[in-house]
């Protein structure tokens, strides 16, 4: 609904203030002022009272009004820091001195069931297919979520996953041994990980991936006097929507550092990073289409069988100029 509504414009109506003078002026919002923070449609005000928060509330509502736009009442509220609050899948929260973002419960809740009914509807089909739909799934939430999510939040998912991932596979095999299905289904196939449950196909060798194998980059907020001004508090929403390190491991990172970001055939750029995913389905799509779009060659010094160093590559250019008839080729590695 807010869509199209430039952000100090509903500020300024907000009672939103900035500092008017020095390094911090219009940058940074003035102490005792309420914070505005817009994603899309969502709308979070960080103020200092349920009297000023209402009090926003009103200013927000009369100036809405002449726009032909009101408040969703039903998902509209005004809590406490101390009570916390969820807002895009965050859980943010005030506990003494500190404030902590993780994972909100429903956020977490919800992904289970995703999970949950696509094993269900993947009955009947094989493990790649099995792998093929979920991967970009459980990368896609753990990319969204893995600046302030726990280790415990991933492992209880990577549990969760296995029960489900074994159902399936009980499910195939109704008159198997417990033993048969585990021994089929399930082992050290991800070769870095000394991890023997790890689901997998065995004829392929493809693999599940599990949410705790995505590195997690704290991004722990702590603000000084915990209120709701801090700086820090409004600077972490708004540094989740500028460039991020895309959640790629170390190799494709250094080439993709090494190359300057671009595809070594066309000089183009391999991967988009102005454009950060927002949410864990966007993040999903990404990881596919990166996936798709991006490769490693290696390509060989004619007359030897030495290897040269990986380049990347975009998938379309490296079909064009028929590289793959005398190259390696891998997909590149996505964390
Ligand atoms: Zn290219």
């Amino acid at each position: 609904m807010l869509l199209n509504v430039a952000l100090h414009g509903i500020e300024k109506a907000a009672g939103v203030r900035y500092y008017p003078a020095g390094q911090r002026a219009g940058r940074i919002v003035a102490a005792g002022s309420p914070t505005l923070i817009r994603y899309a449609d969502d709308l979070l005000a960080l103020c200092h009272s349920p009297q000023e928060a209402l009090e926003v509330k009103a200013r927000l509502t009369d100036w809405l009004a002449p726009r032909g736009l009101a408040f969703n009442e039903d998902k509209t509220r005004v809590v406490s820091l101390d009570e916390g609050f969820d807002f895009l899948g965050f859980n943010v929260r005030r506990y003494g001195a500190k404030s902590l973002i993780k994972p909100s419960k429903a956020a977490q809740r919800r992904i289970r069931e995703r999970l949950r009914d696509e094993l269900r509807s993947l009955r009947g089909t094989n493990a790649q297919a099995v792998i093929k739909r979920l991967n970009p799934i459980i990368r896609g939430w753990a990319a969204y979520y893995r600046t302030q999510v726990s280790s415990e939040v991933f492992n209880a998912l990577d549990h969760y996953l296995w029960r489900l991932a074994y159902k399936w596979a009980r499910f195939s095999h109704a008159n198997k041994s417990t033993s048969w299905v585990v021994h089929r289904y399930f082992g050290m196939f991800n070769k870095s990980r000394q991890d023997r449950w790890v689901f997998g196909a065995r004829h392929s060798g493809a693999y599940m991936h599990k949410f705790f194998w995505t590195k997690i980059r704290r991004h722990q907020i702590v603000m000084g006097m915990a209120s709701p001004d801090d700086p820090a508090l409004t600077e972490y929403w708004a540094s989740r929507r500028r460039k991020a390190t895309p959640p790629i491991n170390m190799t494709t990172q250094r080439l993709i550092e090494a190359q300057d970001g671009r595809c070594v055939i066309c000089g183009g750029t391999l991967i988009a990073v102005e454009d950060q995913p927002q949410t864990p389905r966007e993040w999903e799509h990404w990881l596919t289409n990166t996936r798709q779009t991006i490769n490693t060659i290696t390509t060989r010094e004619p007359g030897t069988s030495d290897e040269v160093d990986a380049r990347l590559v975009h998938a379309d250019c490296r079909k064009s100029s028929g590289l793959a008839l005398h190259n390696a080729y891998k997909p590149p590695g996505l964390a």
